[in-house]
């Protein structure tokens, strides 16, 4: 057994909460690692022999972001569509066919290579676990492609054929939730863990949304949904029902929405980049953690509505524009991230956890909200190994 030692931290964020810090700080900290996992935790004076050290030189270390949810197999992109919006335009969910179109006509190469591109600039940003959907595809065939394409990378695949009603179902979205709950979900749930459904105005309906979900559960999927993003409804209501570990976006939520969350188990996905990027007023992060509701913090990175993979960019915008604190935004992108995915294993650094750590350059984890836009990443480990280091 070969064990390394990160030593000489200057602040650590453990995520083991405290009744006072939710991010269980430790400074002057060591962590020790072996077979890819934590072995030991405490302070550098007392650390253990090991094969290898790396002096953190008083820096801070952070669990590696947990990026639960992104959409990052497709093809083409929507710069025009980007520029457009910013001089004026109204963004609307049916933007999402043409990366279908595109999608559709790209080969799988392509695509794979597209993909493991998204996978290199995350770990570089500090991102050791994403998860990513299919939705690009919309027939059976292709959203089959995403979800294979997706496993190849990440063990979090999320199968949302119902994404959008493609434009040859359209005025038909019953017919092609058939498809969806038929043969769409015979060819994708052996490749994925996870059901989600766009539940919003211009995509798909409460009913529908129910008709999705209930048919993946049946399938052994686990239940996450995309809801008031565009304006509110009845999906969070329906997402609480059915035990979804997540519900996404969040922006427009009632009273009894976020009263409701707070009693659930139910995690709320904030996704920053989408309000930066569409220019729609942004969630209130305060209300939901004061109101006792798990929140997380992802990406969202697809060609539409957010093209951003850096979960410190979201970070500082939820701190800037969402009423975070910066060690609230810094858990919720970590230990958040690991709870939209039911995940006990990552989002900590304890004893018997995995080994997926973030050296920062910088004396504290604040400097992520502090210096936006920054490259403060300089060493990423995943499974204990050292995937990434600035050059
Ligand atoms: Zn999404």
């Amino acid at each position: 057994m070969t064990a390394s030692l990160i030593t000489n931290i200057g602040e650590l964020t453990t995520n083991v909460a405290t009744p006072a810090d939710r991010c269980g700080t430790v400074h002057d900290a060591a962590v020790l690692i072996a077979d890819g996992l934590i072995s030991w935790v405490g302070s550098s004076s007392d650390a253990p022999a090991a094969d290898a050290v790396v002096d953190a030189g008083g820096r801070a270390v952070i669990p590696g972001f947990v990026d639960s949810h992104s959409h990052i197999v497709f093809g083409g992109d929507r710069a025009a569509e980007f520029e457009a919006r910013m001089a004026g335009e109204k963004y609307a969910a049916g933007g999402i066919r043409s990366t279908v179109a595109a999608t559709r006509q790209a080969s799988d190469d392509e695509l794979r290579a597209r993909v493991r591109g998204f996978i290199d600039e995350m770990l570089a940003q500090g991102t050791t676990t994403v998860e990513i959907k299919s939705g690009y595809g919309l027939d059976v065939e292709t959203e089959q492609r995403l979800v294979r394409l997706a496993a190849e990378v990440t063990e979090e695949v999320t199968f949302l054929g119902a994404h959008v009603v493609p434009a040859e179902y359209a005025g038909r979205a019953d017919e092609y939730v058939e498809l969806v709950v038929g043969a769409m979900m015979d060819a994708c749930a052996p490749h994925a863990t996870w059901i989600d459904v766009f539940c919003e105005t211009g995509a798909f309906s409460v009913a529908q949304s129910r008709r999705v979900l209930e048919a993946g559960i049946a399938r052994g999927l686990k239940p996450r949904m995309h809801a008031g993003q565009l304006g509110p409804g009845q999906g969070v209501q329906l997402a609480i029902e059915l035990g979804a570990a997540s519900v996404d976006h969040g922006t427009f939520l009632t009273d009894d929405d976020v009263a409701a969350l707070g009693a659930s188990d139910t995690v709320l996905t904030l996704l920053p980049g989408v309000e930066f990027s569409t220019r729609q007023p942004y969630p209130d992060a305060r209300r939901l953690i004061d109101a006792g509701v798990t929140v997380a913090i992802a990406c969202d990175t697809n060609p539409g509505s957010s093209f951003t993979s850096s979960m410190p960019f979201c970070i500082a915008v939820a701190v800037r524009d969402m009423g975070m604190t910066p060690a609230e935004a810094v858990w919720a992108a970590t230990a958040g991230g690991a709870a939209a995915l039911q995940r006990s294993d990552i989002g900590v650094i304890a004893p018997g956890r995995r080994a997926d750590l973030v050296l920062l350059d910088a004396p504290t984890r604040v400097h992520l909200a502090y210096r936006p836009g920054v490259p403060l990443v300089r060493q990423v480990w995943k499974d204990g190994v050292s995937v990434w280091r600035k050059g």
